[in-house]
């Protein structure tokens, strides 16, 4: 039986294991996904081999600790530095990033999008900045420290929170929380104020989290904005992941239907 499991922390709330399990029964495909709590992202090359595990997917805070892991990285994770997506090769560990277009898919319904601001400044902002940049969107980067703002050759204009005055004079299409403000708590990404400044201008508001409704999303949504949680794209990722692991062994769509379906258990 080949293994295969999501690393992160917190990983608990994890619908992958339900989605990719649902692929493999559905299709009698001698495979299962768990879940592994990783505190330490230096761990995740030997953790990945000592488990024996064929190929895995990271989350929150892993997804640059996998990019380090990899002894090659393909297609769009070697342009962001950012990997979600694990699959073994031999002894060798290949790395892929399947966010991006996971977003992208999710999107579909939002019209005329030029302009976005993108909340935090992780591995999941690194991927879908990029992504937006590519699509010809103007985007606006806002974090809460500066340091990650530093450290990384953002393709955007950034900002932290104390930047306030250009903050408020932000007129953007869509703004984007990619924070882990939410997840688990009831913080808003960004204060108050600048919250309620930037989503009056805006018609589209995206969360990364799903699962429940985050208080940006509640607040996105009492101020009338058309809004999409993170299930989409958990879904889109998580359909490009799956063929990977199984080596394209199903069409997308079939795929894609199997994990649908875990959405309603
Ligand atoms: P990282 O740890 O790489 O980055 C976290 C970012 O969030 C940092 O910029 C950090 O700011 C900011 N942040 C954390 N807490 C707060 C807070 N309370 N208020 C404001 N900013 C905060 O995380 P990832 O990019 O890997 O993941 C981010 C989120 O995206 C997670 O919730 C994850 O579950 C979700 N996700 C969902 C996916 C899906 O398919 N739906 C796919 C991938 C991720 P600072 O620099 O100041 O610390």
């Amino acid at each position: 039986m080949k293994l295969f499991a999501i690393y992160g922390n917190p990983v608990a709330h994890s619908r992958s294991p339900l989605m990719h399990n649902s692929v493999f029964r559905a299709h009698g495909i001698d495979a299962c996904y768990t879940r592994v709590h990783l505190l330490d992202g230096a761990q995740l090359r030997s953790d990945f081999f000592a488990r024996g595990l064929c190929g895995a997917n990271v989350t929150v805070p892993h997804k640059e600790a996998a990019f380090a892991a990899c002894d090659e990285v393909r297609g769009f994770a070697q342009k962001v530095g950012v990997v979600n997506t694990l699959v073994r090769e031999g002894e060798r560990l290949i790395g892929y990033n399947t966010d991006a277009d996971g977003f992208i898919d999710a999107m579909h319904d939002f019209e005329t999008i030029r302009t976005v601001a993108v909340l935090g400044a992780g591995g999941t902002a690194k991927a879908l900045v990029q992504r937006f940049v590519d699509e010809g969107y103007e985007v606006h980067l806002i974090n809460r420290s500066k340091e990650r703002l530093e450290a990384y050759a953002w393709p955007a204009h950034t900002y932290t929170w104390s930047d306030t005055a250009a903050i408020k004079a932000l007129r953007v299409d869509m703004v984007v929380n990619t924070t882990s403000a939410g997840l688990s708590d009831n913080t808003m990404p960004l204060p108050q104020s600048l919250l309620t400044s930037l989503l009056a201008h805006s018609r589209y508001a995206a969360d990364v989290i799903y699962g429940h409704t985050t208080p940006f999303l509640h607040m996105a949504r009492s101020m009338q904005l058309s809004t999409i949680d993170g299930a989409a794209m958990l879904l889109g990722q998580g359909v490009l992941a799956n063929a990977l692991f199984i080596d394209h062994a199903l069409p997308l769509e079939t795929i894609r239907a199997a994990m649908q379906r875990s959405f309603e258990l």
